[in-house]
């Protein structure tokens, strides 16, 4: 069954006690009345943001009746509490505000992740944050998902919304709903793809979708720059993510999504980065993009380093633990360098070396466990690191 028409109607409701502030709200909205205050003047600001939270809370309540809320404890615990983290620095700065609402704007901020297998998360008025079970998936460490995270709660702390209420005089005031729909609809196809599509693709026409994702990323990166994670998660996230959507065989209700990844967004990111002088490692927040030693589905006490799931050098002998170790430590500085296929060249002593420093170095039983010369074993080598840089170049937006 379809219930996109009856959310897009709840939201009408919802939105145009919004969007008109001075009249009173509409007699379909189920959610409580708001509290009456005793204070003759109260402080507008402060009602501002009381009022976010109660329209985000009506939302709330349609997103739980509409998608499901996920039943994985593990995924609501971490999601939770990477959340909180982030939110608690979000409500304790003034950060800058690149689009939206300039001002300290603190919240009660809640996570929740639902069901579905969509990369795609979303931001209501006030704070109320949702994940799909396919985000926490696809994300390869905490600090990728708390890039995400942090990129929502600054869309709830801007005031994005709010922001695009009074920007909206240039579009149809029907849109603004439907635009809603879509954001809560991510990216689960259904009938009205094609007309919601050219609503949202007009409401992105008029600027305000770019803006707010840059300054949701700008935002997002605030946050990351004083929290515990790693500001790279970010990046790598938005790196992955756009290099899979492309390759993606069908076009479907993606094109539309709300945060589509960049090259811009991800140049922008990676020099406010190294900006705030943060060295970019994407080994350190993917496993993507580390190589990790592995025992040898064949061959007892062989370790194969691998890379992206490709096989690059195996290491024998009792000491092959120790020596997979270093060779890993190596070739992920290398790698998070971003050399060119040139800067990797095999020895015929066995060597194998990248950007002029040895990686590691292949010794007649680590060739003998692969069934060759050394020589041979170590250029075979090289040529997967090769092909590894490949691969690295074409994922990423290639910025050194
Ligand atoms: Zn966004």
């Amino acid at each position: 069954m379809n219930l996109r028409p009856l959310l897009a109607a709840v939201l009408l409701g919802a939105i145009s006690g919004a969007l008109f502030a001075d009249s009173p709200p509409p007699p379909e909205a189920a959610a409580p009345p708001p509290k009456a205050s005793d204070k003759p003047r109260p402080d507008p600001h402060a009602e501002e943001l009381s009022r976010d939270a109660e329209i985000g809370k009506r939302y709330a309540a349609e997103v739980e009746k509409e998608f499901k809320v996920s039943k994985n404890a593990q995924y609501q615990e971490r999601v939770r509490r990477i959340g909180q983290e982030l939110a608690e620095i979000a409500n304790s700065i003034q950060p800058r505000v690149r689009w939206g609402d300039p001002r300290k704007n603190t919240f009660q901020y809640t996570f929740k992740v639902l069901e579905g297998k969509d990369v795609n998360a979303f931001s209501l008025p006030g704070g109320y944050i949702y994940v799909y079970e396919g985000l926490i998936e696809y994300a390869e460490s905490d600090d990728e998902l708390a890039g995400v995270l942090a990129h929502e709660i600054a869309h709830a702390a801007f005031r994005h919304l709010a922001t695009l209420q009074r920007e909206q005089s240039k579009l149809q005031a029907i849109t603004l709903p439907m635009i809603l729909v879509a954001i809560f609809s991510g990216g689960q196809a259904s009938g009205d793809v094609l007309m919601l599509g050219q609503l949202v693709g007009l409401a992105a026409g008029s600027g305000w979708s770019q803006q707010a994702e840059e300054a949701a990323d700008d935002g997002g990166l605030q946050y990351m720059l004083r929290s515990r994670y790693n500001p790279v998660g970010m990046l790598t996230f938005m790196e992955r993510l756009a290099v899979d959507e492309r390759n993606r065989p069908k076009i479907d209700w993606g094109i539309y999504r709300t945060h589509p990844p960049s090259r811009d967004r991800a140049i922008e990111l990676a020099n406010q980065i190294r900006a705030a002088g943060i060295p970019i490692e994407r080994s350190k927040v993917t496993t993507t993009f580390r190589a990790i030693a592995q025992p040898s589905p064949k061959n007892e006490g062989v370790l194969e380093v691998r890379f992206n799931g490709a096989r690059l050098v195996s290491f024998a002998g009792p000491d092959a633990p120790e020596r997979a170790a270093r060779a890993c430590e190596r070739l992920n500085v290398f790698f998070d360098k971003v050399p060119e296929l040139f800067q990797v060249a095999a020895r015929d002593d066995g060597r194998v070396v990248g950007l002029g420093k040895e990686l590691f170095r292949i010794t007649p039983e680590d060739a003998a466990a692969t069934g060759q010369t050394v020589p041979e074993a170590a250029l075979a080598a090289a040529q997967a690191i090769k092909r590894s840089l490949y691969f690295l170049s074409y994922r990423i937006w290639d910025m050194r």
